[in-house]
């Protein structure tokens, strides 16, 4: 610790830096921000003190309730480019206001770290391994009409009617220089980019995929890569967004996690000339997966629109199954990996509306359930799939939840899986599935700019 905060009051030094910025999400998993100018003593100060904040405006407490506070983690240290003076940036923990000022048990970062305890008391795995896979639609402009809750998006005129966009060759792959660029400002920021390509969405729709790192670390690079590409954008003057189905019969926004385990540093799923070069240890995580996914929905897909891109007919998940090519699959394990050292499964469900950190956390406590209880996914009916099952045997399917109620009830008949190891407390379930009804019913309560289409003149 003291080695740390030594190189860092030297970054501080040598970078000239005049503010220290923390950053924490709040329930739903939006940052927030607050700064402090730099002075003597400042890291051991913040380090031992922290700054208070109001919980409630966090959705983490209630108005009676609210003094908490931020202490950064040290190891998330890195120069942010995005604001003028000089700043040095540090995800932050939440600390409880008591005597003992001891963690904020629904921190969702301290429940990423409860995680990687836990996996290795339940399975013996010494880390779980995360590749996170980004797809968001760049605009040229957007405009919201209060009036009737409509948006319109302006989209660049050579991409309007470009087919078969994924891969986009130039002149019409107009923002692969937006891409290169944003990819190196995102390496400065600790992420380890694999490749940027258009995606397959007709007016602009862009994926940056990255390399593997551990769960909290991803959280954190998830939240990372949403800020600096906003960031990016804005300076662009355009927008950009990751909202799974911004746009009517248009490819959906996704946000696949692959993911493969390790034990003495040993990839655990690995086995040669079995299906997909899984063992029967892989078999069991992604069969507690699958049987556990409408729950899990709850979380990696909490929002209203999430649904409106798990349709068929646009690469995004349906079903629950497992399979090696099938992309309406929830499960797909790539068949192209060689290594054996990657062998792995992408989960395709998720979104960037989820809280990485309870998403990835109920993942991985679904697959040690599934370990625990031997549940093998063949025998449950989940696959594997490798055909468009879409059309001949759909009755036999269990699908993924068709809406946020439906993922919400799920959650609330299956979240014993959730409680294992004390991970999720009764009072952040209860604390999620609350918030997320209410969005519900304002989203339910609100006329919808297509019911002015269907319904003004009947
Ligand atoms: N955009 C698709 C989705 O909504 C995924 C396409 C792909 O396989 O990359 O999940
Ligand atoms: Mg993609
Ligand atoms: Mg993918």
């Amino acid at each position: 610790m003291n080695n740390q905060i030594q190189s860092i009051n030297q970054l501080i030094k040598k970078n000239k830096i005049e503010f220290i910025d923390l950053k924490a999400i709040d329930l739903s998993g939006r940052l927030h921000h607050i700064s402090l100018p730099v002075h003597d003593k400042i890291i051991e100060k913040i380090i031992k003190d922290g700054v208070g904040f109001d919980g409630s405006s966090y959705g983490l407490r209630k108005v009676e309730n609210s003094d908490m506070i931020l202490i950064p983690d040290l190891n998330t240290a890195v120069i942010d480019i995005f604001r003028d003076a000089p700043t040095l940036s540090f995800y932050a923990n939440i600390i409880l206001a008591n005597e003992k000022r001891s963690r904020f048990e629904q921190d969702a970062r301290y429940i990423a770290r409860k995680i990687e305890d836990l996996l290795l008391k339940e399975t013996g795995c010494d880390k779980s391994w995360w590749g996170p896979e980004f797809e968001f639609y760049i605009f040229s402009d957007v405009e919201y009409d209060t009036r009737t809750s409509q948006s319109y998006y302006k989209i660049e005129h050579a991409e309007e009617f470009y087919k078969k966009a994924y891969h986009a060759a130039n002149p019409f792959d107009i923002y692969d220089d937006f891409r290169d660029e944003a990819c190196k400002i995102l390496s400065r920021y600790g992420l380890k980019i694999k490749y940027h390509h258009h995606e397959a969405g007709e007016r602009g729709q862009q994926e940056i995929e990255t390399y593997f790192s551990d769960l909290l670390t991803t959280a954190d690079n998830i939240i990372t890569a949403k800020y600096v590409l906003f960031n990016f954008a804005r300076q662009k003057n355009l927008y950009i967004t990751f909202m799974p189905k911004p746009m009517y019969q248009q490819a959906g926004n996704g946000l696949h996690l692959h993911l493969y385990l390790t034990k003495n540093g040993k990839n655990a799923f690995y086995k040669k000339d079995g299906y997909g070069n899984f063992n029967e240890f892989g078999f069991y995580f992604i069969g507690g997966i699958l049987k556990h996914a409408p729950a899990i929905s709850a979380f990696a897909n909490p929002s209203t629109n999430s649904y409106k891109r798990l349709v068929p007919g646009f690469e995004a998940p349906v079903a629950l199954t497992f399979g090696m090519g099938n992309r309406a699959s929830a499960i797909r394990i790539p068949k192209y990996v060689n290594d054996p050292d990657v062998t792995r499964f992408e989960y395709r469900p998720p979104d960037a509306t989820m809280n990485p950190y309870f998403a990835m956390s109920a993942i991985i406590l679904a697959g040690i359930d599934g370990v625990k209880n031997k549940i093998n996914p063949a025998k449950e009916g989940f696959g594997p799939y490798d055909k468009n099952f879409l059309e001949d045997d759909l009755h036999k399917i269990k699908l993924l939840p068709r809406n946020l109620e439906e993922a919400l009830d799920a959650l609330e008949n299956d979240h014993e899986f959730l409680k294992r190891g004390n991970v999720f407390t009764d009072e952040l379930l209860q604390q999620w599935i609350n918030t997320k009804h209410e969005e519900i019913k304002s989203i339910n309560t609100m006329p919808h700019p297509f019911e002015f289409k269907m319904y003004f003149n009947l």
